[in-house]
């Protein structure tokens, strides 16, 4: 009598585990539905953190000068040295010019439009500073032997550059 009991028992608790483990399927499939839900959400982007935000050039103009106002934020926010930004600006826009005011602003000798100094500064941003890895604004360019690399300081990604 006892043996029945202790067998009927036995099949019971195999009854409960069973429940259990669908239960517990049940409730995987929940949170798989959930993460995919997750990341259908977020932007197609490589990386985590808050997305970088690319600064605007601002310009300004007296006859046929074309001043960048805000040159100095736009360097610090991209962690680059004026000279070089304005170096590569002169290039790219087949313009000569000064940093004026400490390198705060960036005065060039032509006639620009806003559209024509952000594409080239947009280049700029997606050759020489955001990684190529990651997307991360935290880079550096480091020169060795005349080969000048991008250097990400959020995932030691390296990728030679112009
Ligand atoms: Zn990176």
């Amino acid at each position: 009598m006892k043996e029945k009991e202790g067998k009927e028992k036995e099949e019971k608790k195999e009854e409960k585990q069973k429940e259990g483990k669908e239960k517990q399927a049940e409730k995987q499939a929940d949170y798989d539905a959930l993460l995919d839900n997750l990341y259908a959400r977020l932007p197609e982007r490589k990386g985590t953190g808050e997305r970088f935000e690319p600064p605007v050039a601002e310009l300004f103009f007296e006859g046929n000068k074309t001043t960048i106002r805000n040159f100095g934020e736009v360097c610090a926010r991209l962690r680059r040295k004026p000279e070089e930004l304005a170096k590569y600006l002169f290039k790219e826009l087949a313009a000569k010019g000064a940093l004026e005011a400490n390198g705060s602003r960036l005065a060039l000798n032509a006639r620009l439009t806003p559209r024509q100094v952000n594409e080239k500064l947009d280049y700029y941003i997606q050759g020489t500073v955001l990684c190529k890895e990651c997307g991360k604004p935290d880079t550096h360019v480091e020169t060795m032997q005349g080969t000048r690399t991008l250097v990400c300081e959020a995932c030691g990604a390296r990728k030679p550059v112009r």
